[in-house]
């Protein structure tokens, strides 16, 4: 950060979204006081990190093939996708569809019916109408699974909410809208979360790695626990082996743990959303509200007469016109210049009357914010290294901030260094292609043991 060419004001103003080692130490304890209460069966229920079991319990070990579909609901976009595996190989082809907001407001049996029309039109494009290939279902929201292939809707996050869907079997309401069609045949064999999908997809190659993230439209991790500390793990033949456990950590916070970070932006964000109350500690993270978290930030400090001379614009007081692609796009000049900030601020703000000294403070606020959503979700990863406590790991991460934003890898490697306790060593890798190959993976580690156990 070039804050020597941030106005003090700005400075002080900001001070609030940037973290003492303190604050980080708290939140890493009351993380993992949350995970340790969503694990065990008596608090569990009112558990706010739910800790969800995946029914995932074998990694891949880059012998798996087949050729499977896969569904990807849940991230920017929603894509269905058509994969062949073969030892240490993989060829993929994949089509995204939008889903319209109509959709993702309307009725579950709507938005079933769309998936599984993307789903035909995408089975007859590729040739496959007449074969029934298994299927994994990437479903990224919280789930309380019964089984590798019963998910139960907890909750919808990130602007969805479909009515009749809470409570309910995704992989049903999937079953029923094809049943509903009569036309394609699957066989859903996994419904995964998207983090899950990022720890195998980066595990096939990988024996190091044990924890999965998202940092993209949302916010959520996985990672390895021992089959005998995931209390409400009920498998017939649970034992000395290890589990996926969904923490589903964007709900952190929820309960007030996060109130003595947060700030009126996150209230203001929160208030503002489709699910209000909820999803606390993704609404200080995530791309869907990384941009607007900067923007009211811009227009805080335009409204006190310390941006643009006072003088904002329609755009820059609009809910939503400040995208977090900005924050990445000006945070990837090199440090202490503003080419990219101006423009964005001319071009796409209407703010052409923005100085040179506006352009660096705009800069620091997108700065601020952005570190802190570093922050936060090192603090989370550094808990979950210190508690699993191998002397390597690996941690797997996909989602658009993550990949776009050009310091976020930094300054979670610096971050994490400072958290972490000594003897541990880490890796964080972009896992490419979780939600697609990840999805596969499950499908296939699924019927390589069914077979096993036919055997
Ligand atoms: C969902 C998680 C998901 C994450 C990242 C959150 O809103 O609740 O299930 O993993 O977003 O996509
Ligand atoms: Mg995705």
């Amino acid at each position: 950060m070039a804050a020597e060419k941030v106005d003090p004001a700005i400075r002080d103003g900001c001070k609030e979204l940037v973290f003492d080692s303190s604050q980080l130490q708290e939140l890493s304890k009351r993380f993992l006081a949350d995970v340790h209460k969503g694990l065990k069966k008596q608090t569990h229920p009112s558990s706010i990190v739910k800790c969800f079991v995946t029914y995932v319990q074998d990694l891949p070990n880059g012998s798996e093939k087949g050729k499977f579909l896969a569904l990807d609901l849940g991230g920017t976009n929603f894509r269905v996708l058509l994969i062949e595996l073969s030892k240490d190989h993989f060829e993929m082809r994949s089509k995204i569809y939008a889903i319209p907001q109509h959709i993702m407001l309307g009725s579950g049996e709507q938005l079933f019916d769309h998936i599984a029309d993307c789903l035909a039109q995408f089975m007859k494009q590729e040739q496959v109408m007449s074969e029934t290939l298994p299927l994994g279902f990437t479903f990224s929201f919280p789930l309380t699974q019964k089984g590798l292939t019963k998910g139960y809707l907890e909750r919808w996050t990130k602007g969805f909410n479909c009515s009749n869907c809470v409570g309910n079997d995704v992989v049903q309401l999937l079953k029923d809208a094809i049943a509903r069609r009569g036309d394609v045949k699957i066989k859903v064999c996994a419904i995964l979360n998207d983090t899950t999908g990022t720890l195998m997809s980066c595990a096939w190659k990988n024996p190091y790695c044990r924890i999965g993230l998202i940092v993209g439209t949302g916010s959520n991790a996985c990672y390895v626990e021992k089959q005998k500390n995931a209390e409400l793990f009920d498998d017939a033949d649970k034992g000395s082996g290890n589990v996926l456990i969904n923490l589903e950590w964007g709900a952190f916070g929820d309960d007030g743990s996060l109130d003595f970070i947060r700030t009126d932006y996150d209230r203001d964000v929160d208030t503002n959303s489709v699910n209000p109350g909820r999803q606390l500690h993704e609404k200080m993270i995530s791309g869907m509200y990384m941009g607007e978290i900067t923007r009211l930030a811009l227009e805080k400090f335009t409204k006190q007469g310390l941006l643009f001379g006072g003088k904002g614009s329609e755009a820059l007081f609009t809910r939503g016109k400040f995208y977090t692609k900005y924050v990445s796009e000006i945070e990837g000049d090199p440090p202490g210049t503003i080419t990219s900030c101006k423009d964005i601020l001319v071009e796409e703000l209407d703010i052409p009357h923005a100085t040179d000294q506006d352009c660096h403070n705009v800069r620091y606020v997108c700065e601020c914010v952005s570190r802190r959503a570093a922050d936060l979700v090192s603090s989370g990863i550094a808990t979950l290294l210190n508690k699993i406590n191998e002397p390597r790991v690996t941690v797997a991460i996909d989602g658009s901030v993550y990949r776009y934003h050009p310091h976020f890898h930094n300054l979670m490697m610096e971050r994490i260094s400072t958290m972490i306790n000594p003897g541990i060593n880490f890796d964080l890798m972009l896992s490419e292609d979780g939600s697609g190959r990840g999805a596969a993976l499950v499908a296939a580690v699924a019927s390589r043991i069914e077979q096993q156990q036919q055997k």
